[in-house]
């Protein structure tokens, strides 16, 4: 096999899914520590609570101490090298989340053993679904009296409407919290807070003494359980994994470190390599030996000592090199790139080469957009990276009027990173922001003053929802004549229904049957 092939294919390229709180940066911490990433458990806290100055690129994000940006951590492990993509902890920035989503080939979800599903998990899992992202579910803080597992993953399949398939099984919780048995293994770990890495102790078999000395009549209870689980569970189908319909799911804790190594291992044997990626002409197989990449995420100011902004380039096909010249397709430019960012775990290092499957990171000065694609030639353009509906709409009020190039000119190439949404109305001369969350609105207007010296403030519109609008030119041009008032055209040029409220948005729908109004529309 080909050296090229060799490095794909040990590729794993996931994000961690989570409702805030449920353990997420934890989890982040505990999976470099058992890759020995990091020497130190406490590192990634730290980012998050803002002491550490690596990932925190603006004032803001230094201020409210949560991580604006999404930042990628490679190390390797086992035979495979991971990437993790780190998402942003804030809800407020769930629209990063959904497009980090775009770039990995699978994600872990944190569940909350106390809270089971929360409203993000919900949210998350639907972006995963877009492109049947495999999902392995970790059913966290078990050292907490959290609900019962079975009311969980029936939770988990009635929900979020995916298979569940338990490959660890715990033992007890809260106090009587005394490890996890593996169902296809045929082992037992046991739980010890005060162990370095969270496992006492592991044996084989159920039917072992050793148990029963260990955790007394608890024993019993999980073999009557054991029989129970595998009657009335689903049995881990590989197939029913990759198409995205079936969850594995393992329990632990990651603030004791417990289960976080099934975890890794499950992610190295299981979890899928880079795949064949669909582009407007054909699809992109990972194997190819040309290179192709599109970007999926923009992030300003990383050195707050430049004006740089760094776009993140998901690698879809074969190798990059240091100093490869590659070409914008959308612009039909080449460019060399001798300064890529790579993200080792310990360090943001400048790379010498990149595979399929992981992340690269090409300073420029706002030249790249999102959504673009990269080629070693030809004319690709990668499909399947959306921009979602946003769902709070502001109006943008110059303090002063004289600055409306500016204005125009920054909140323009600010929707274009992905700060927010940009929608101009055609019978107004408003700029009209999106966003899903309310942060997004400080973040722009926070560049806008210091990277456009444009000072501006947001007021409310009455805008509820928006559509991206299909249909033939006659449909949408009658649509546009009888509500001139509710279409804008949005950021890439793409004709938008904004909505007052799901009334007017039904109501019209009903009219223009012949109209599609699409809740997502494609970066291009
Ligand atoms: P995030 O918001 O999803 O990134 O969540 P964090 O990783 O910051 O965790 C939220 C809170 O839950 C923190 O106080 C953690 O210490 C705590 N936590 C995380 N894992 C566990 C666990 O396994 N058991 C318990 N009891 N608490 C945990």
């Amino acid at each position: 096999m080909s050296h090229l092939a060799d490095e794909i294919r040990r590729r794993r390229t996931f994000a961690i899914i989570a409702h805030p709180d449920a353990g997420k940066t934890t989890l982040t911490e505990k999976l470099l520590w058992f890759g020995g990433a990091i020497l130190m458990a406490g590192a990634v806290r730290a980012r998050k609570s803002g002491k550490h100055a690596t990932s925190d690129w603006m004032e803001l994000e230094k201020q409210r101490g949560i991580s604006v940006t999404s930042s990628v951590m490679q190390f390797p492990y086992r035979d495979c090298m991971i990437n993790l993509l780190d998402t942003p902890g804030h809800e407020d920035f769930s629209e990063d989340t959904y497009r980090t989503l775009t770039a990995v080939d699978s994600a872990v979800m944190v569940i909350d053993s106390v809270k089971g599903v929360e409203a993000q998990t919900i949210k998350l899992l639907n972006v995963c679904r877009l492109r049947d992202t495999p999902i392995v579910t970790f059913v966290n803080k078990l050292d907490r009296d959290g609900r019962p597992p079975i009311e969980l993953l029936d939770e988990i399949e009635s929900v979020l409407n995916i298979e569940c398939a338990p490959i660890t099984w715990p033992i007890g919780m809260g106090e009587l919290f005394r490890g996890v048995y593996h169902l296809y293994d045929d082992t037992i770990s046991f739980f010890d807070p005060k162990a370095e890495k969270g496992t006492a102790e592991i044996i084989q078999g159920l039917d072992n003494p050793r148990l029963d000395e260990l955790i007394g009549e608890q024993a019993e209870e999980l073999r009557l359980e054991v029989e129970l689980v595998r009657g009335a569970s689903h049995t881990f189908d590989l197939d029913a994994y990759l198409a995205g319909r079936q969850c594995p799911v393992f329990f632990g804790s990651a603030a004791n470190n417990f289960g976080v190594q099934s975890l890794l291992d499950a992610i190295v044997e299981r979890a899928p390599g880079p795949k064949p990626r669909p582009a407007e002409s054909r699809a992109v197989d990972p194997f190819e030996e040309k290179f192709s990449g599109f970007i999926f995420k923009i992030q300003a100011n990383m050195d707050p000592k430049h004006r740089d902004r760094i776009a993140f380039l998901r690698v879809c096909s074969g190798r990059f090199e240091r100093g490869m010249k590659i070409r914008q397709v959308a612009g039909g430019k080449s460019i060399a790139v001798n300064n890529a960012i790579t993200f080792m775990a310990r360090d943001r290092n400048t790379t010498d080469e990149a595979y399929a499957g992981d992340i690269i990171g090409i300073p420029n000065h706002g030249t790249i957009r999102l959504g673009e694609t990269f080629s070693e030639g030809e004319n690709l353009r990668f499909t399947g990276i959306p921009s979602f509906a946003p769902e709070i709409f502001q109006r943008a009020i110059l303090r002063n009027p004289l600055k409306l190039k500016q204005l125009q000119k920054g909140l323009q190439q600010l929707a274009e990173e992905g700060a927010a949404q940009l929608f101009r109305p055609i019978s107004s001369n408003d700029l009209i922001l999106g966003a899903v969350g309310n942060l997004q609105f400080d973040v722009v207007a926070h560049r806008l003053a210091h990277e456009y010296a444009v000072e501006a403030i947001f007021e409310p519109v009455s805008v509820a929802t928006a559509r991206w609008l299909h249909g033939s030119d006659e449909q949408l041009k009658l649509l546009a004549d009888k509500y001139p008032q509710n279409i804008a055209i949005d950021g890439a040029g793409d004709q938008v229904y904004l909505a007052p409220n799901a009334v007017n948005l039904r109501l019209t729908q009903e009219r223009f049957p012949d109209v599609r109004f699409m809740e997502t529309r494609e970066v291009r």
